[in-house]
């Protein structure tokens, strides 16, 4: 028997469709099911990425102006009804309600700045007679989209990383077919409805509930789909990047952020960014704080303070809006995090605070002294758990900072402007915080990482250039 909860549809080309079997999706905190989604089939996978390819194929012209129309409409949609969006995240994913909000805010954005982007989308003359022989011809390139798009995104940021596929695609004139994290797809349906809502021609767009293993494989391999946009895990990363051939790929992946923080800088200010930077969304977060560098002789007030920061954060209930942290996304999660912790305090590690799970709670938790060969310190923890390491020069703290296979981002706190400079050149990540933690993003910006972090950059204007291909233009004079 199912328990009596909302069944949804999922959305297949412009039409909600139900499945033959279903799944439920559950708050992580009350471990009560809030609705039942269609688990797809890979038929019906097929049928979303064959009506792209027909709608994208078919479509003569999907003039600018009118994708911009579309894109204003969701945005303004997502700000009328933005309390309806923070509920459903807040309910679905780990993070409270606050945090829920700010993503609302966050991913309409991301939806206006594609709108905006849309307009911006341009190509250059070509000088061919530069060339002996090319005198004749004059000539053009101009961006086309590359056709259709596989998106996968992950449960943590469950609107605004879907946000981050939907809105460049459609931007760019792509059709897109997604596939939101099993835990979290609410979120993203309730975005597909505002584009239905907002007249998006049938076919550009389809939410495909499911399994990754199941319906994603389909996704990674059809000849139809022209690029993966993945946000996720580096496991899952890397099976589909084995799978992909030779699609396009932006892979945005984890990391294990590190932040080093020297004797010239404002040492309260740096506890605050850092003990945020560490434990908002529980620690779920790409760009989380999760390795602390602190220079000798700053070192035991640093730990001193941050542990008195880190005791004043409110654990409980997500819908309390003092709360600071809420549960992680599963049980199974908490535990994982709490064996790691576990594993590190063996090995020797020193645990300053925390390390009690209750349910699907972990609280915050400090760790000094762990063993850089531990697990913890070599791969992404994605929970509440920092580690703090003293070193005795910024030049140390940049080697070890480096010695990872992951280069998201990455902040310093430092007064010395020749020290930021140092870090800069020489940290290899994809973007430095200066006097602030790793965990800073604008959705403008370019995002991405270096090594196991990924492959390509997101954030609108990048997204669409990696969902656009230049097409040149010759014209020889007769
Ligand atoms: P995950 O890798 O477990 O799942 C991500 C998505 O991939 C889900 O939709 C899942 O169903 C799907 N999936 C899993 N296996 C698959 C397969 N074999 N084929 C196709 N699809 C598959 O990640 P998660 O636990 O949902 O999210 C956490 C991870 O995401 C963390 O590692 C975090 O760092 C990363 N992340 C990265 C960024 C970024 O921009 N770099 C942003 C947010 C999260």
């Amino acid at each position: 028997m199912h328990t009596k909860v909302k069944a949804m549809n999922m959305l297949i080309g412009g039409k909600w469709v139900a499945g033959k079997e279903t799944f439920e999706v559950v708050n992580p905190q009350s471990n009560e099911p809030i609705a039942r989604v269609p688990l797809a089939t890979r038929e019906q996978m097929l049928e979303a990425i064959e009506m792209a390819d027909r709608a994208y194929r078919t479509t003569q012209v999907w003039p600018t102006h009118e994708r911009i129309a579309i894109l204003n409409k969701v945005a303004n949609y997502m700000r009328e009804h933005a309390e309806e969006f923070a509920v459903v995240i807040a309910s679905e994913g780990s993070k409270t309600i606050n945090e829920a909000r700010g993503e609302v805010k966050r991913a309409a954005q991301t939806i206006q700045i594609s709108a905006e982007e849309a307009r911006r989308i341009n190509g250059e003359t070509i000088n061919f007679d530069q060339n002996e022989g090319s005198e004749n011809r004059v000539g053009y390139y101009y961006r086309f989209p590359v056709g259709v798009i596989g998106a996968i995104t992950p449960f943590n940021d469950p609107l605004n990383m879907v946000a981050h596929k939907i809105g460049p695609a459609i931007a760019s004139g792509n059709a897109i077919v997604l596939k939101p994290a099993s835990v979290t797809p609410l979120s993203a349906l309730k975005l597909a409805e505002a584009f239905v809502k907002a007249g998006l021609p049938e076919g550009f767009l389809s939410v495909i509930t499911g399994s990754g293993r199941e319906v994603g494989d389909t996704l990674v391999t059809h000849p139809s789909v022209q690029m993966i946009s993945f946000t996720g895990g580096s496991e899952a990363g890397e099976k589909i990047t084995q799978k992909a051939g030779t699609k396009k790929l932006s892979m945005e992946l984890g990391s294990n952020s590190p932040v080093i923080v020297l004797e010239d800088a404002d040492l309260s200010d740096a506890v605050q960014a850092t003990v945020s930077g560490s434990f908002s969304a529980v620690g779920q977060n790409c760009i989380g704080v999760q390795r602390i560098y602190v220079q000798d002789s700053v070192y035991t007030k640093f730990v001193d303070t941050f542990v008195n920061r880190t005791a004043e954060l409110n654990v409980g209930d997500k819908m309390d809006e003092l709360t600071d942290m809420g549960p992680l996304i599963n049980e199974k999660e908490a535990m994982r995090v709490e064996s790691w912790v576990n594993e590190a305090v063996e090995q020797g590690a020193v645990l300053q605070f925390g390390g009690v799970r209750e349910g699907a709670f972990f609280t915050p938790t400090v760790l000094t002294d762990v063993p850089e060969t531990a697990k913890i310190a070599k791969e992404e923890i994605f929970g509440p758990v920092v580690l703090i390491y003293p070193v005795d020069s910024l030049y140390e703290a940049v080697e070890r900072s480096n010695n990872v296979n992951y280069g998201l981002q990455a902040g310093i706190f430092t007064s010395h402007i020749n020290h930021a400079f140092y870090a800069i050149k020489h940290m290899n990540v994809g973007g430095i915080m200066i006097n602030d933690s790793s965990d800073y993003r604008i959705d403008a910006m370019p995002f991405g990482g270096t090594k196991g972090s990924g492959i390509g950059r997101e954030g609108i204007k990048y997204a669409i250039e990696a969902m656009t291909e230049p097409k040149v233009v010759s014209f020889r004079l007769q």
